[in-house]
């Protein structure tokens, strides 16, 4: 029997290499449900290919032209948010990729779960807006949250066999971005052409800003909390300009394991999707002599506040971490469309914290709502600077 995967965000960098993978092993998986945002070609053009029952795209200008390409080939298609809800629910889905960005993957997530569908979670943002809501209503629904991203995956990899020992400590390595090393008089006048330009990971152009501000660590360090039941102190995080260890886990005996290779999603993406069985791959092997040496630093915390604001908001629990996400994806766009420096995007985040209502023990509405009022706070702070 294949695996039916139902992918949410085909059309982005994630979802374009889970249907390499699922294009190399065409015994093993078949796609059933496929959606986007806007891009309507190339979701005409997988739909085409891969032949879900389902195929959702968002924006509804595009509806009627999806539709009436899809029609030939019996291919149902919806455009609206409850329908994004809904076709993750379907018979014939049996994992959900989630690489869609930002909030928009919350609802949709939630969904699969009552559903009882596992998940393979690239998006990130849905554990850091609601991390506990969703690792309790995956238990209780007897559900698996399979890690895409690289270095949870890495730390995923490294507790494989090692379910009776508990963690001391987990590493995750951060690239540092494209700014690492400067200060922030280099920093303050930084255009959105060099913060997208990534060292060593071609993804998103959200995910490549959070990477050169390092939020996308600090998003990392929450995402991490939940998916291993952790605090705040058994994460570190440190500079590995090279991206090749992926993440290490630190055992009680003080015994380290590392899951290393070259930057490659598909890696982590197939190996999310076929769990605990590894798939042979072409992917290019890594080459310990090519690289000499493998380097590891302190980030710098003082330079690159991020990171030590979503720290913060871990430490502080309830609905910070939703209200820093929020913010955050106020002030990246705003950053994408020149209306803000690099340097007041983390500005943007702090006043949020501290504006926003706190609430200790969050509900769904309560997450929804505060997430509303975040980014209409933060929109109209930036309305207000340009
Ligand atoms: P992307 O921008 O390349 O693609 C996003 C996809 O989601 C597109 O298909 C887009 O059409 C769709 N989409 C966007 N907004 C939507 C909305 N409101 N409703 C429905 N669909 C919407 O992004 P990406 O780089 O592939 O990242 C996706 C997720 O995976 C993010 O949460 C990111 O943090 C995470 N991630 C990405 C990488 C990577 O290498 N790209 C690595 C680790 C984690
Ligand atoms: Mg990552």
């Amino acid at each position: 029997m294949k695996k039916r995967v139902a992918i949410l965000g085909s059309t982005g960098s994630i979802g374009t290499q889970a249907l390499e993978v699922i294009a190399a092993h065409p015994d093993i998986f078949s796609v059933s449900v496929l959606t986007a945002g806007g891009n309507a070609d190339l979701l005409i053009e997988q739909a085409v290919k891969f032949k879900p029952e389902e195929v959702v795209i968002c924006n509804e200008a595009h509806y009627e032209r999806v539709k009436a390409a899809l029609f030939p080939f019996n291919i149902k298609v919806y455009s609206s948010a409850s329908a994004l809800v809904s076709v993750v629910e379907s018979d014939h889905v049996d994992v959900v990729l989630t690489a869609m960005v930002g909030y928009a993957g919350l609802l949709p997530t939630i969904h699969a779960i009552k559903a009882g569908k596992d998940i393979a979670l690239a998006n990130k943002e849905t554990l850091v807006v609601a991390g506990e809501l969703i690792t309790a209503l995956a238990k209780q629904y007897n559900v698996r949250i399979y890690p895409v991203d690289s270095e949870h995956s890495a730390i995923f990899q490294c507790l494989a066999g090692e379910q009776d020992n508990a963690i001391e400590k987990i590493i995750l390595t951060a690239s540092g971005g494209p700014f690492r090393g400067k200060d922030r008089a280099f920093l303050a006048n930084v255009t959105k052409a060099q913060a997208l330009k990534h060292p060593n990971w071609s993804m998103g152009a959200k995910i490549t800003i959070d990477s050169a501000t390092l939020m996308n660590k600090g998003l990392e360090v929450i995402e991490a909390k939940w998916l291993f039941d952790l605090n705040a102190s058994q994460i570190d995080v440190v500079v590995h300009p090279q991206s090749i260890v992926h993440s290490l886990v630190q055992f009680e005996d003080g015994s380290i394991k590392a899951q290393m290779g070259l930057p490659d999603m598909k890696l982590p993406i197939q190996y999310a999707l076929y769990y605990p069985q590894r798939l042979k791959s072409d992917f290019p092997r890594f080459n310990f002599i090519d690289y000499p040496s493998l380097t590891f630093e302190q980030p710098d915390l003082e330079t690159f506040r991020n990171l030590a604001i979503a720290y913060e908001a871990l430490e502080k629990g309830g609905n910070a971490a939703c209200i820093v996400n929020a913010a955050n994806e106020i002030a990246v766009d705003a950053f994408l469309h020149d209306k803000i420096g690099f340097l007041d995007i983390s500005d943007v985040i702090v006043e949020s914290l501290a504006k926003i209502a706190f609430i200790g023990n969050p509900s769904i509405e309560d997450y929804v709502q505060t997430n509303e009022a975040t980014r209409r706070y933060a929109s109209e702070m930036i309305q207000v600077k340009v």
